[in-house]
């Protein structure tokens, strides 16, 4: 079996940036990802806040660019889904769903992915009007009305973006004002066919092969309303992708890793970058600069064996 220098779970942005600091510096570097590469930010329409790109640029767009950047340097990847870890010893042995693979440090660069609203209809009605992606399936809604559950940043800048295509879209937002970016928030309340509606939660999605109505009720009031909607686009925060990783690498009670300021681990020779680590912001710059920053460390690990 090859022992690889590097082993890189997970190819957003952090994975990928990772692996060209890693390519790049002469370490032997595979990286494991389980779909097409790019992680949450290949699935956004426009990119707006990520630097060197003063008109934005689509999401997938950037994530190609990424991933031929650390082709370009060397990389290996390997399509697989990492289903375990064993850190014993020197030698760490990722266990995914096409085999094992060896690496002498491992980066665990697993990412997030969309929290549930956890109502009834939910789960029911996945992909039959239930969404957590407008990118991927806005197209389905033209000239429809959708619904979009969240206040942040992810939430309105898809409201927005499923403006262009659906007749009507409903943020609805259990605060009265949003969480997400002023700006965002400014331009998204000027959009004529986006209306809000606020203090609001879900309690269930009702439908019958798809969805029909969203029964709400205000949370300060208390009072029940029923609105029809075609679809609903789920934004309200997302969880980290920690389940495959063993006891022994530590996490909050939400699951993400906990790292030192170097992003190493407790585990020596496991680091750990992106959003799948607590820390205070979850965007692709600061998964960029996780990439960057890790690399010292490696490589005092990597030079001490
Ligand atoms: C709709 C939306 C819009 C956004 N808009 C912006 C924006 O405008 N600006 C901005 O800066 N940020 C934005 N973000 C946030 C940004 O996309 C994330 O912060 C960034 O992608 C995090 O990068 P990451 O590499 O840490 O993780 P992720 O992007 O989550 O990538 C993790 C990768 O790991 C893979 N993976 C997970 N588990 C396994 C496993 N067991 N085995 C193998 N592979 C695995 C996943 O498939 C994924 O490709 C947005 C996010 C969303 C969802």
């Amino acid at each position: 079996m090859v022992l690889y220098d590097v082993v890189i779970l997970g190819g957003g942005p952090a994975g990928l940036t990772t692996a060209i600091y890693t390519c790049r510096a002469g370490w032997k570097t595979l990286l494991v990802e389980m779909g097409a590469p790019g992680g949450q930010a290949a699935t956004t329409e426009i990119i707006e806040n990520y630097p060197g790109f003063p008109e934005g640029v689509s999401g997938p767009e950037l994530m190609l660019k990424f991933y031929s950047q650390a082709a370009r340097f060397g990389c290996e990847f390997m399509t697989a889904q990492v289903t375990g870890l064993t850190v014993e010893g020197g030698i760490k042995t990722v266990t995914t769903t096409q085999g094992d693979v060896e690496g002498k440090t491992i980066i665990v660069a697993t990412g997030a992915q969309p929290r549930e609203l956890g109502v009834e209809g939910e789960r029911k009605f996945r992909g039959r009007g239930v969404s957590y992606c407008a990118t991927c399936d806005g197209f389905f809604f033209r000239q429809k009305k959708v619904a979009v559950i969240g206040g942040g940043d992810a939430a309105v800048e898809e409201a927005i973006y499923l403006s262009k295509l659906a007749q009507e879209v409903t943020i609805i937002h259990r605060r009265d004002a949003f969480r997400a970016a002023k700006v965002l928030g400014d331009r998204a309340l000027q959009v004529p066919n986006i209306k809000v509606i606020w203090d609001a939660v879900v309690d269930e999605i009702r439908g019958d092969s798809q969805v029909k109505t969203l029964k709400l009720h205000n949370v300060k009031t208390q009072e029940s309303r029923e609105v029809q909607v075609d679809g609903v686009f789920i934004y309200v925060g997302t969880q980290p992708n920690t389940d495959c990783l063993p006891a022994v690498i530590e996490r909050n009670p939400q699951g993400y890793i906990i790292t030192n300021e170097a992003l190493e681990t407790r585990v020596p020779g496991v680091f750990a970058v992106g959003d799948c680590r607590f820390k205070g912001s979850r965007q692709v710059a600061t998964a960029v600069g996780d990439g960057a920053l890790v690399l010292p460390a490696v490589e005092k690990y990597l030079n001490s064996l």
